[in-house]
């Protein structure tokens, strides 16, 4: 046990978010003074979350909610069920929110929840039990203009919807902007589903382009086909790429001619994963990295891509989908190999910057149609993406670092501005 939960534990996302931060002091000039700032989350909650099963016995779950800076704005962040869910990888979560909200300059904060449980394992009726009780808990905290979940890992608009209901049951009136990634009927946003995958997709186009890549005839490799993978699959397939390997927590498939992917997604859909899909040879967990390809996504989890995998990648381009798939040792190795990587903080943010779309539509009770949804999110991922750029050119450092570098200053700035309370 640490001596304080703001420690990190080797290998932990925590860790990796501290070394992030470490590497981007020297360009904070000033501003630097501040840093503890990002050391440390604002606020966290731990909650208990006991539910009824079918069967008669009640079980108890851990939720969490951590805000780790609210100084833009309200907090931002999605919830993710999973069996490994632990307080540090969610304290690392909402860090990385912190910076990405700032990286496409949203007036947000950064936040993230979670609770302990693989969803698979509770039927319909037990996983809304266990969404009404955890929105309860953690109802103290979160709110329209104080904090707003959306869906991660394991989440998705039902239980956004769930969460929705709840709050406003408890506070007695229909609070739509209390989350974002609802249906569309209960003020959600178009576009909202696949605007992680489609920002993967863009800031993909734009490093692309850079590297003299052309898109038609590239090769992709994407480690997780859900609703960030398969998103960002099918937008790269329509602009001319070939998909030749997917991998889920399941199985690995591959094949270099390109796969089928309007096949691909029905049997997901049907069967929960990759596996047995017979069009495709299966391929060996740990070959998926060995694969030949021109561009790599992870979008599964953190933590996938470490020294040893990172040795083997045969893409130019690695674009994360997924938070903190890179550990820094392995972000090192592939700087040095000259493959260039589009990190989390700035490559999936689309979906945080619809969320927002979502939570301002919500507010002026006007809703946009899905053409003008996807122009702003192209026009707002590729500014951000340009000023990222230019700062990494003009201090040569990597994107991750220019990403940080450009995050930091803006929330620090203001927090300067706002100064310490009292
Ligand atoms: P999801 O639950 O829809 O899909 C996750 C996918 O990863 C599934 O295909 C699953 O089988 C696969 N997977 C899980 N463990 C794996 C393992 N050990 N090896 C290989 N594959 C594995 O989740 P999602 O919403 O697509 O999120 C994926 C990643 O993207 C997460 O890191 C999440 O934090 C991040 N992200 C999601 C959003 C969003 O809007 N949903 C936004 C930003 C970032």
């Amino acid at each position: 046990m640490s001596l304080s939960y703001v420690m990190a534990s080797a290998d932990s996302p925590w860790s990796t978010y501290l070394a992030q931060i470490e590497r981007v002091l020297p360009y904070l000039g000033g501003l630097a003074r501040w840093a503890d700032t990002l050391r440390r989350p604002k606020r966290t909650l731990v909650v208990d979350v006991p539910i009824e099963m079918d069967d008669g016995s009640v079980r108890h779950f851990e939720g969490y909610r951590v805000q780790h800076s609210l100084t833009r704005g309200p907090g931002k962040g999605g919830v993710r069920y999973h069996p490994d869910v632990t307080l540090e990888e969610v304290m690392a979560l909402a860090a990385w929110m912190t910076i990405k909200t700032a990286a496409v300059n949203l007036p947000f904060g950064g936040a993230k929840g979670g609770v302990r449980v693989d969803p698979v394992r509770l039927s319909i009726k037990e996983l809304e039990k266990l969404t009404r009780r955890y929105t309860s808990e953690i109802g103290i905290i979160i709110g329209p203009h104080q904090d707003i979940p959306a869906p991660d890992v394991n989440t998705n608009a039902q239980v956004m919807a769930w969460m929705m209901d709840t709050y406003s049951m408890n506070v007695g009136a229909t609070t739509t902007g209390v989350v974002t990634g609802k249906p569309l009927h209960l003020g959600g946003s178009l576009g909202r589903v696949k605007a992680t995958g489609r920002g993967v997709f863009i800031t993909g186009r734009e490093a692309a382009r850079r590297l003299n890549l052309d898109l038609n005839g590239a090769t992709v490799a994407v480690q997780g086909f859900g609703n960030v993978g398969s998103a960002a699959a099918e937008l790269f397939h329509q602009a001319g790429a070939r998909i030749v390997a997917v991998q889920d927590q399941d199985g690995s498939i591959a094949d270099p001619r390109g796969l089928d992917l309007a096949a691909l997604v029905p049997h997901v859909r049907a069967h929960g994963s990759v596996a047995g899909f017979t069009h495709a040879e299966p391929i060996d967990a740990e070959a998926f990295w060995d694969v030949d390809c021109d561009i790599l996504i992870p979008a599964a989890l953190e933590g996938q891509l470490d020294a040893q995998r990172a040795r083997r990648v045969k893409a130019r381009l690695v674009l994360e989908g997924a938070n903190g798939p890179t550990l820094p040792g392995a972000d090192d190795i592939l700087a040095e190999r000259g493959v260039l990587v589009v990190p989390d903080v700035i490559c999936n943010a689309g979906g945080v910057t619809v969320s927002y779309f979502e939570w301002v539509q919500d507010f002026s009770s006007f809703f946009w149609n899905e053409d003008e949804v996807n122009l702003r999110l192209d026009r707002i991922m590729v500014d951000a993406l340009r000023r990222i750029w230019d700062t990494a050119d003009r201090h040569r450092i990597a994107l991750r670092t220019a990403t940080f570098a450009v995050a930091c200053e803006r929330i620090l700035m203001a927090r300067e501005e706002r100064g310490l309370y009292p």
